[in-house]
């Protein structure tokens, strides 16, 4: 029979699949922060902290717009209801809206156009909000929606270094922020973004002591990881998104002409540079690949030390695959189970990620796998 501890985890990591598999329906949609709409990478999300762990949930997909899970208006302590077909199922929260949200440029930029909160204390921003392979239906992957929130006017092209240097020193002041996240659409250029990330991390250092994820595709020259490293940017992240190459062709055109082989080449080079568990890679479960695929992917990162962070792939509105199902909570667990369990073995776990997704952790319950028995908010 499962202990007290362990049925409560159970409880939790399922309850918390669920919402991310079939997102949340709200009653007011001006609850907490603001959410995310397009954008690089997972997105159509808002954070929601449920049984003492914040995670991000869907809130503007097709799929959440069906969900059983409804969040009541909030009282007046910011605490709703979360009802599943009418029934009551727990308390929940959401992280308020960031103070440094309220401020703008000398040049009268937003800071929230500048950097996100996300989660609740990861400052994100997309370095670069153009990428060579968007724009184009031959080469741009199917389900990121990098373009949408630049032409509705909620970011910006290019954040500058001194423009994010002062985002997040405010960030950090008024917010208690505690890491950043500098993720870049792909530019035309062999060092794949690795140069605005470096001269990004550089500023950034030089305003606070934050420590930042790098986020690029593998540049074609390795010497950029010594260079970043320098810079300042403590993780690194490199992102396959999915592991067969069939799926990958389908799914992500452009950037499946840089093969998985080559990927595993710089991951190398990279953990030499950051060290183990300090370069990440996401994995989007529900796009093709089958359980045992991402099994096998999990273990061949975990070997040469980097985290797999597996993400339930959310079907974002405005994309090709805005209509594709997300993957279940029962595919998700089957992968997550096993997953944690490695990672604990490793000594790889989220809470000994420096900086990034991997340790902010809210775009997929793998966190809550690890070290089992043992909270990981
Ligand atoms: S895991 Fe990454 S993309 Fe997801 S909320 Fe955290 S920082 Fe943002």
């Amino acid at each position: 029979m499962l202990d007290f501890q362990t049925a409560l985890l159970t409880k939790k990591q399922f309850l918390l699949s669920e919402l991310q598999t079939h997102g949340l329906r709200l009653v007011d949609a001006r609850v907490g922060a603001s959410s995310r709409l397009g954008g690089a990478g997972p997105t159509d999300h808002k954070a929601v902290t449920v049984l003492g762990t914040t995670i991000m949930v869907p809130v503007h997909t097709r799929t959440a717009a069906r969900s059983p899970y409804v969040a009541a208006p909030p009282d007046r302590r910011g605490i709703s209801v979360l009802l599943e077909e009418g029934r009551t199922v727990c308390e929940i929260s959401f992280p308020p809206q960031p103070k440094f949200y309220a401020l703008a440029t000398q040049d009268g930029v937003p800071y929230w156009k500048i950097a996100q909160l996300h989660s609740r204390d990861t400052l994100a921003t997309t370095v670069l909000q153009t990428c060579v392979r968007y724009g184009n239906s031959a080469t741009k992957c199917r389900f990121c929606a990098i373009g949408e929130s630049l032409r509705a006017g909620r970011t910006i092209a290019k954040k500058t270094p001194e423009q994010l240097a002062e985002v997040a020193g405010a960030a950090q002041q008024l917010d208690s922020i505690r890491n950043v996240v500098m993720t870049t659409g792909t530019p035309p250029t062999e060092d794949r973004g690795a140069d605005v990330l470096a001269e990004s991390a550089l500023a950034i250092k030089a305003r606070t002591d934050l420590p930042i994820q790098g986020q690029c595709e593998p540049p074609a020259d390795f010497a950029w990881f010594g260079r970043l490293h320098s810079a300042g940017v403590d993780s690194l992240g490199m992102h396959l998104e999915a592991w067969d190459e069939d799926v990958r062709r389908r799914i992500m055109p452009g950037k499946a002409e840089v093969p998985v082989t080559f990927y595993l080449e710089a991951f190398a080079a990279a953990v030499a540079v950051f060290g183990r568990g300090q370069v990440s890679t996401y994995l989007l479960a529900g796009l093709g690949d089958s359980i045992e695929g991402l099994l096998e992917a999990s273990q061949r990162l975990i070997e040469i030390g980097v985290y797999p962070f597996v993400v339930p792939f959310v079907p974002v509105s405005g994309t090709p695959l805005a209509d594709h199902p997300p993957a279940s909570v029962e595919f998700m667990r089957s992968v997550l189970q096993p997953l944690g369990h490695w990672l604990t073995q490793a000594g790889m776990t989220s809470n000994t990620v420096k900086a990034g997704c991997a340790k902010c952790a809210a775009c997929s319950t793998l966190s809550t796998f690890e070290r089992p028995g043992v909270e990981t908010d």
